[in-house]
């Protein structure tokens, strides 16, 4: 009996939203469909980095609040969903995060929520070919796309298509924003170039926590190398200092840097070990890699990030050649 009801409840709620749907087609005749979500008109976004959260609210402008699990300072490889996350998450009208194993340990929330609603890992859009799949992460993908502008261009264009998708009604909101956006990702990749290109060859190199900047030294002509491997979860030993100290004393490299959302311990051995050396090291600076800076700050937006990011290894990096001529 319990079952014959619950069918006839479902049998209900099919038809009465598609009655309301074909009234609507019949009235408008502009095609404009009523979205399946139905938590008024303005839509709720929840994002797992904040990259990707001001990346969404370019994209929905005022159609949407847009909200990121994950704040300044937070690692995304061993970051958990809080209890707190869990309830945006179920509040949520669509999800959007990184993909590529970024959020490791995110992987089973993830994937549960996407048998309820609509979830986009941004990267999934992007060519096969386009992404770095280093040899010590077999079989992965390097998920640190953000800091190839040009690539993370094609993210946020993937991301607003989804969008657009799903709240068909403001499309065309959707893509007028996400043009602006793109054109400001593309003339911050025009500087960061130029900026980059400003550091003589041979000094381009620079050692940070993790490698996370993978994609911006294929980009940008840089070389970089990170202490632990692509994901923070790996633990770096005594040999990856000694390596790492080895090859800054030999190439005297000057450009090591923290990172805001990676332990420091790392670079602090490395620092020691060069020092001890006789290679006087010192750290050139705080990055913000996998997260972003404070809220109501330059860094706290994509933008601000990734120059402070530039402007520090410049100065950094520039800064070993007038230490050299002097
Ligand atoms: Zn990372």
């Amino acid at each position: 009996m319990p079952y014959s009801n619950s069918n006839l409840m479902i049998h209900k709620s099919i038809i009465i939203p598609f009655w309301l749907l074909l009234i609507t087609a019949l009235m408008s005749c502009g095609g404009n469909a009523k979205q399946t979500y139905q938590q008024g008109d303005e839509l709720y976004i929840v994002t797992t980095t904040g990259m990707i959260a001001d990346a969404l609210n370019n994209i929905a402008g005022d159609k949407a609040k847009v909200e990121a699990m994950m704040g300044t300072g937070v690692d995304p490889h061993v970051y958990k969903a809080t209890q707190g996350d869990l309830k945006m998450l179920s509040k949520a009208d669509i999800i959007f995060y990184n993909g590529l194993h970024l959020e490791g340990k995110m992987a089973d929330v993830l994937e549960k929520m996407s048998r309820q609603k609509t979830t986009v890992p941004v990267a999934e859009g992007l060519p096969q070919d386009s992404l770095l799949a280093p040899k010590e992460y077999e079989g992965a993908h390097d998920p640190h796309i953000w800091f190839d502008l040009e690539l993370w261009a094609q993210a946020v264009d993937h991301a607003a298509d989804h969008l657009a998708q799903f709240d068909s009604t403001n499309k065309s909101y959707y893509r007028q924003n996400t043009d602006q956006y793109i054109t400001e990702l593309q003339e911050l990749d025009k500087w960061v170039t130029d900026k980059i290109a400003g550091i003589p060859q041979q000094q381009r190199v620079m050692i940070t926590a993790h490698d996370a900047f993978g994609y911006f030294g294929k980009a940008y002509n840089i070389e970089v190398k990170g202490l632990q491997g692509i994901s923070t979860v790996s633990e770096f030993g005594l040999k990856d200092v000694t390596n790492m100290v080895d090859l800054i004393v030999t190439r005297n490299i000057r450009g090591v840097f923290v990172e805001s959302s990676v332990s420091e311990r790392s670079l602090n051995a490395v620092v020691e070990g060069c020092n001890k050396r006789g290679h006087n090291l010192k750290i050139g600076g705080t990055l913000y890699s996998d997260a972003m800076g404070p809220k109501d700050t330059p860094t706290g937006k994509f933008l601000g990030m990734v120059r402070h990011n530039v402007n520090t290894i410049v100065s950094a990096l520039k800064g070993e050649s007038d230490d050299q001529a002097s």
